[in-house]
């Protein structure tokens, strides 16, 4: 047991939803000379993932790759779009939707934010109303998280487009899939986004570090008109620079090593196959939860994420100790939570370079730690969850409509 050993037998369970366990395929990958960024070995490098990118965000337009971590190609997204005082329209879906909010605030924005009680997605047809009631068009943009990572809620983007069309209303769409790309169905182009924020750290099985804005010929012409300060975040030397095979500064080349291999690896597994698995992840990990009698926090199967599921406890249970508890004795990590429901819910990621039988050792786990902590549980989750993976094996199809 950590607990009471300097030393740590096995792999550490790191079941937080993001950074997710790195490959050894990638790692591997990354531990290479440094090469010249302006040579042409690079030239090859970055004209491979440039073009390999657009293959997870499934878009044809320019994918930008940020040397930072997701927050960066959230404000490159603002920055590069909009001017100050415009209005945003958000979603609280939850703290990362909030964190969002609030840099936007600081930009000089005026963002708008259509309030949740942290337990389910972003409703298309509330976002509809109030661009119906923008006669103006004042608001220039929609900002919606694909995945709330805080609360494993997932929020349906297709129809949050049509929503925007249904109203007839102008605003940029710009989505956050840093917790569902290449983890998830996700369509750039086909659902009309204007900007895709993505991370590395997440479904891609980066490092942290990295991070995207896939752009759309709209988000392109917005970019000329917008009066935000910006320098590092400017696409225009980016889209100027790339088009060369190269990058405006000194990008962090051996990520990039790593990002051509991680793109190698999700087409060789098929990328439906990659959706069809976190399915399966998610599906068996909410059984187990079921079984055990707790609450899964996202109340409306409509909007349950693929990467990641938050528990309640009941009242009177401190879910920081059970984490605490369960990392001393079973040397399992989950994500903890947030704001308004801080210390009552604990998050199980199960997403990136997992298996079936890394997500049963991470519920068995999870069991053994909810006993320990005295949380009142039934047993049999892990059961339940092996009984739902033996049966999405047998009969993915059906195992997918149940
Ligand atoms: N958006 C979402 C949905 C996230 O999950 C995170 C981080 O987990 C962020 C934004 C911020 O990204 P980073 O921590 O990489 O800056």
């Amino acid at each position: 047991m950590s607990k009471n050993s300097a030393r740590t037998a096995g792999r550490h369970f790191l079941q937080i939803p993001g950074p997710t366990p790195l490959p050894d395929r990638i790692l591997r990958a990354m531990d290479t000379p440094i090469i010249d960024h302006r040579g042409p070995e690079f030239h090859k490098l970055a004209r491979r993932v440039l073009d390999g990118i657009k293959t997870i965000f499934k878009t044809t337009n320019p994918v930008i790759i940020y040397t930072a971590t997701g927050t960066g190609a959230w404000e490159a997204a603002l920055v590069n779009t909009l001017s100050a005082g415009d209005r945003v329209l958000m979603v609280e879906t939850g703290q990362f939707a909030t964190l969002w909010k609030n840099m936007a605030a600081k930009l000089g924005l005026n963002p708008e934010f259509i309030s949740t009680d942290w337990r389910t997605g972003a409703d298309p047809a509330a976002i509809e109303a109030k661009l119906k009631e923008d006669k103006a068009h004042e608001i220039k943009a929609v900002c919606v998280l694909h995945n709330e990572t805080a609360t494993g809620c997932l929020s349906p983007i297709a129809e949050i487009r049509q929503a925007i069309n249904r109203a007839g209303h102008p605003a940029l769409l710009l989505v956050d899939t840093i917790s569902s790309l290449a983890s998830t169905d996700y369509r750039h182009d086909e659902w009309g986004v204007d900007v895709t924020i993505g991370g590395a750290q997440k479904g891609l099985m980066l490092p942290p570090g990295m991070s995207f804005n896939a752009l759309s010929d709209k988000a392109i012409a917005a970019s000329k008109n917008s009066k935000l300060p910006k320098s590092f975040w400017s696409w225009e030397d980016m889209l100027n620079t790339n088009k060369l095979n190269y990058f405006p500064y000194t990008p962090a080349t051996n990520m990039l090593h790593g990002l051509a291999a991680a793109i190698d690896m999700l087409h060789e597994e098929g990328l439906d196959n990659v959706f069809a698995r976190h399915e399966r992840f998610a599906e068996a990990t909410r059984r187990a939860v079921r079984a055990w009698g707790l609450e899964i926090l996202c109340r409306d199967a409509k909007y349950y994420s693929p990467t990641v599921t938050a528990v309640l406890l009941p009242e009177g249970h401190d879910a920081d100790k059970l984490r605490s508890l369960a990392l001393d004795h079973f040397d399992i990590s989950y994500g903890m939570s947030f704001g308004k429901l801080a210390g009552k819910y604990f998050r199980i990621g199960h997403l990136g370079d997992t298996n079936d039988l890394t997500i049963l050792g991470a519920l068995a786990g999870t069991e053994m730690a909810l006993t320990l902590a005295g949380v009142p549980i039934r047993k049999g989750g892990v059961q339940a969850a092996m009984d739902y993976i033996v049966s999405a094996h047998a009969d993915p199809q059906r195992a997918a409509a149940e």
